[in-house]
């Protein structure tokens, strides 16, 4: 068990706080504030032992010296300020001595954000390749380092992985709160488990298949995943998207003969034409040459239901279909209607999964949604990652036997 911030003694120290505060923004507006939101339960457990804080995060994308502008954390700044009542300090150059100033001389229960770590990027990568003199300089700013930022804990980042081996660390609440879940779900579930997934490239997915058919008992498969085993199996999936990869195709081969009977695959689909560009129904052994696999179909959305309604924990990643077109987002949104009713014992994760869940109108409809994206899914296939691995264990309490 990695050290938590309950169990570390922060009374008036300067905490340096990695967040994942990397929203949406267009045209300086922050379009949906859910990670800013989210990290307040820390920031405020930091305010009431009178912390000093300085939070740092990555924002967008940043190659070019033109990236920094669109993405600095100003905005972010506003919306902390209006959600905490307070003002927070504002550090435009992370490594000058002017931001060291500032953080030694924040005083209790004052904030100090850092601008965009990814600015640190331009010209030299001293965020993104792991920069062990960048990482010291950032931890003399603070005393204590706490890792909140589940979301970036896959990558080797100086501001994740390289400050916690020059400050007494641990892991903030929201990522207790996540790795919890997940632990308590996915690694190790209530049987029967069953795992839907969809979405497109099935090779970014395959290490995470390969870890989870072991545990599970039934693995639903749709989208470009379903196409590319259907392909392997020597099915015609037309011109859908598959993989075609002579490695992969073995590969997915392999993992079928291994674990045939879990495996569920559609029955029908909605498919586009190359020539024709109106959705049609077809069963999956009629699909020919010019179809486009686009949605699963009725019977699919059937016997995957049967399958759901009979399990005691179901994980879910990737859309049945190419959800972002009006007329392929149905097998979706009745999957998401069907988990519904077992919410208690659904997880949900991916991007793109998230996206599609709060676009299609189940924004509220479920708890136990993960929000690391590629985070999650290296979490649920390793076990672990590189953020984790950089944290102290929990202290031992030993007991002497006197
Ligand atoms: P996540 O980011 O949550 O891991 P994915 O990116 O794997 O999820 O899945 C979502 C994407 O999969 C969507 O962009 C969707 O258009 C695509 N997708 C789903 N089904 C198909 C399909 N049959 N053909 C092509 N793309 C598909
Ligand atoms: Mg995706």
């Amino acid at each position: 068990m990695k050290q938590t911030l309950k169990n570390m003694y922060i009374k008036d120290k300067r905490v340096l706080l990695r967040l994942d505060l990397n929203v949406p923004i267009i045209n300086g507006n922050v379009i949906d504030d859910t990670k800013i939101v989210k990290s307040l339960e820390t920031i405020n457990f930091l305010l009431k032992e009178n912390c000093k804080i300085i939070i740092m995060s990555h924002l967008g994308r940043v190659k070019t010296e033109e990236d920094k502008a669109k993405n600095t954390l100003e905005p972010v700044k506003a919306i902390l300020e209006k959600y905490l009542n307070k003002e927070i300090k504002f550090a435009k150059d992370i490594l000058s001595e002017e931001t060291k100033n500032m953080a030694l001389n924040l005083k209790s229960g004052e904030i100090l954000l850092l601008e965009n770590t990814r600015f640190l990027d331009v010209p030299e990568k001293l965020e993104s390749t792991l920069n062990d003199n960048v990482a010291k300089s950032l931890a003399s700013l603070g005393e204590i380092f706490v890792l909140d930022a589940f979301a970036s804990s896959h990558r080797s980042h100086t501001s994740v992985v390289g400050i916690p081996k020059y400050l007494p660390n641990c892991i903030g609440l929201l990522m207790e709160q996540e790795l919890d879940m997940l632990n308590r779900t996915i690694l190790n579930p209530e049987h029967p488990f069953t795992v839907i997934m969809g979405g497109a490239k099935v090779d970014d997915k395959i290490p995470l298949i390969k870890s989870l058919l072991p545990k599970c008992d039934h693995l639903l498969v749709s989208g470009g995943i379903a196409n590319s085993f259907l392909y392997a199996l020597g099915l015609n999936v037309g011109a859908s998207l598959k993989a075609t990869d002579e490695n992969i195709i073995a590969e997915l081969k392999n993992i079928m003969l291994e674990y045939k009977p879990k495996f569920a695959f559609p029955l029908d689909a909605i498919v586009e034409s190359t020539y024709n560009k109106t959705p049609a129904l077809k069963s999956i052994n009629k699909i020919d040459s010019n179809d486009i696999i686009k949605d699963i179909g009725s019977k699919t959305i059937q016997k995957y239901q049967d399958i759901i309604n009979s399990s005691n924990t179901i994980f879910i990643n990737g859309t049945m279909g190419v959800y972002e077109e009006k007329a392929y987002r149905n097998g979706t949104t009745e999957i998401f209607n069907i988990l519904k009713n077992k919410e208690e014992s659904t997880v949900i994760g991916g991007g793109d999964t998230i996206s599609a869940l709060n676009n299609l109108g189940f924004k509220n409809t479920f708890t136990n949604i993960s929000s690391g994206g590629g985070a999650t899914l290296e979490y649920i296939a390793k076990n672990t990652l590189p953020g984790i691995e950089a944290i102290s264990e929990e202290d031992k309490i030993e007991t002497l036997d006197l």
